[in-house]
C-alpha cells in the first residue's frame, strides 16, 4: 500500500549525483549493513504506531502525504545535506530555493519581492510580524478569533501588543468589529487569514483593504493553509475575491508543507517591499558569506536551514507546475469538491446539522440533539466509532458565538460545542466519498442507538 516503486529511481539518481565528485580520491564506506537493517526494521515497527495519513480513510487533521517526487528529491539532497544559510553551505539548493520561492510569489502575482523558505508557517509568520513591528513600533497586531493561535504568542515573543477581532457566523473576521478597533487608533498590523486552521474560513480581504484607505495599517496575509487554493477554479465568490486581492497586501505566508505536497519543514514568507531586507542585517563573525551574491541567511531569521526542503520543493514544482488548470491545481480542486460533496450529503441528511458551508476543503458538522452537551457527547462517540472502522476524523471545539439562528432550539448548556471535523486534503478523497459516506452513515446510526 505504501508506494515504493519510485525508490528504484533513487539509486539511479544517486549514481548520477556521484558523477559530480569523481575527481576526488577514492573514499571507502564502511557500513555494517546488518546493524543498519536491524535498527531500520525496529524503526518500521515503531512507526506502525500512527494513523494512516497516506490513506483516504484518514480524513481528520491537516495531514497530507508528500508527493513521491518531494520524498525522493529530499532524500537525494540529504546525501549531501546542504545548509541554505549561505551559498558555501549549499550553492545548488540555494539557487533552487530562490527559484522555488519566486514561483510561489509568481502564483500571487508578485515578481518584485523579498522572500525565502522557513521551517514552517509559525516561523514565517514570526518574521512577517517582526518586520511589521519594526515598521510600526508600539502599535497593535490584530487578527481574528479564528486566526492561528500562534499569532498571539508570536506577538508576545516580539513584545508587540495583540488584540483578537471577533468573527461573524461564517467564522470570517467581522469587518465592523475591525473598524471599531481601527477607530480607537493604534492598530499597526491586521493579520488576514485566508483559510483558518480550524474551519478553513476566508477573511474578507477586499473589505479589509478598503479600510486601509481610511486607517493606515499593514496587511499581513496568513495563508499558511489556504495559499495554494488561489490556483483553483471552484472557489466560492467570496473566496475568489479574497485571493484575487492578495497582490495588494504587504506580506504573505504560505506553507508548502500543508498543501504544497512537501515533507514537514517547509514554510514560506514573502514581503512586497524588498527593502525590508535591511532589518535582517547582521555581522556574525561565524557566518561565511564569501561572495557578494545574496546568501539566504542574510534575509532570514533562522540560521541553518535544510537545503533539502528547497530541493524537494523545486523538484515538485518541476513535475507539477503551479498553473491554473494544471495537475497540481486540479488536484486541489478535487479536495474542495470532496468537501462540497460531503457537505451536501450531510446537509441532506436529517440526522446531521452543519455549522458553515466550507470556504475551502474542511467540513464541520454535528449530530443533532437537544442540548450542546449531548451534541458534544455524540461527536466524541461518532469519532470513536469511525476510528474503529478505520475512518479517522477530527474533533473541533466551536465557540457558541459562531452558532447561527438555527441553533435557537438547542439548549446551550455549555460555552462551546464539540463538532466533527474533516480536512479532505487528498485528491483521492473525492473518489472515495461513497466509501467514506458508508462508514459515516453506519457509525452515525450506531452513535444514535441508545
Ligand atoms: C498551520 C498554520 C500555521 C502554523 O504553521 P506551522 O507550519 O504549523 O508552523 C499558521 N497559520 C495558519 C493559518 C495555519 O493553518
Amino acid at each position: 500500500m505504501l508506494e515504493s516503486k519510485s525508490l528504484s529511481i533513487l539509486s539511479e539518481a544517486l549514481g548520477h549525483l556521484e558523477q559530480g565528485f569523481v575527481n576526488l580520491p577514492e573514499l571507502e564506506n564502511n557500513i555494517d549493513i546488518d546493524a543498519l537493517r536491524k535498527v531500520m526494521l525496529a524503526v518500521a515497527d515503531k512507526m506502525k504506531d500512527n494513523y494512516p495519513y497516506f490513506h483516504p480513510f484518514y480524513a481528520g487533521q491537516m495531514l497530507k502525504p508528500p508527493h513521491p517526487i518531494a520524498r525522493l528529491a529530499y532524500m537525494l539532497a540529504v546525501w549531501l545535506n546542504p545548509n541554505n544559510h549561505a551559498l558555501d553551505g549549499g550553492r545548488a539548493s540555494s539557487e533552487m530555493e530562490k527559484e522555488a520561492v519566486a514561483n510561489i510569489a509568481g502564483m500571487f502575482g508578485w515578481d518584485d519581492f523579498l522572500g525565502h523558505l522557513s521551517s514552517g508557517g509559525t516561523m514565517a509568520n514570526l518574521e512577517a510580524l517582526w518586520v511589521a513591528g519594526k515598521l510600526n513600533p508600539g502599535k497593535l497586531v490584530v487578527a481574528s478569533e479564528q486566526s492561528h493561535y500562534t499569532h498571539h504568542r508570536i506577538s508576545e515573543v516580539l513584545g508587540l501588543k495583540y488584540k483578537a477581532v471577533p468573527c461573524d457566523r461564517k467564522a470570517r473576521m467581522n469587518v465592523d468589529a475591525l473598524e471599531g478597533l481601527l477607530k480607537e487608533g493604534n492598530v499597526g498590523t491586521v493579520v488576514v487569514t485566508l483559510g483558518t486552521t480550524g474551519i478553513g474560513s476566508i477573511d474578507p480581504l477586499p473589505e479589509i483593504l478598503n479600510l486601509r484607505e481610511k486607517y493606515d495599517f499593514r496587511v499581513h496575509v496568513d495563508s499558511a493553509y489556504g495559499g495554494y487554493f488561489t490556483l483553483i477554479g471552484n472557489l466560492n465568490q467570496h473566496g475568489r475575491k479574497a485571493f484575487d486581492a492578495i497582490p495588494e497586501v504587504d506580506s504573505i505566508v504560505v506553507d508548502p508543507h500543508k498543501h504544497g505536497l512537501q515533507p514537514y519543514g517547509c514554510g514560506c514568507v514573502l514581503f512586497k517591499d524588498p527593502g525590508v531586507g535591511r532589518f535582517y542585517k547582521h555581522d556574525s563573525p561565524y557566518t561565511y558569506f564569501s561572495s557578494t551574491e545574496l546568501h539566504l541567511g542574510e534575509i532570514s531569521l533562522e540560521c541553518s536551514r535544510a537545503g533539502a526542503s528547497a530541493v524537494a520543493l523545486w523538484a515538485t514544482q518541476q513535475l507539477l507546475p503551479m498553473d491554473k488548470k494544471g495537475e497540481f491545481a486540479l488536484n486541489l480542486e478535487k479536495s474542495r469538491s470532496a468537501a462540497l460533496d460531503l457537505f451536501k450529503r450531510l446537509s441532506n441528511d436529517a440526522r446531521f446539522k452543519m455549522i458553515v458551508e466550507p470556504d475551502l476543503d474542511i467540513v464541520i458538522w454535528v449530530i443533532k440533539a437537544k442540548t450542546a452537551s449531548q451534541i458534544s457527547e455524540l461527536s466524541q462517540k461518532m469519532f470513536d466509532l469511525a476510528a474503529q472502522k478505520n475512518l479517522h476524523l477530527a474533533l473541533f471545539n466551536l465557540p457558541s458565538e459562531l452558532l447561527d439562528d438555527s441553533w435557537q432550539d438547542i439548549e446551550m448548556d455549555e460555552d462551546s460545542v464539540v463538532c466533527l471535523r474533516s480536512c479532505l486534503m487528498k485528491p483521492e478523497h473525492l473518489d472515495w466519498m461513497d466509501q467514506i459516506w458508508n462508514v459515516l452513515d453506519e457509525v452515525a446510526e450506531r452513535a444514535l442507538d441508545k
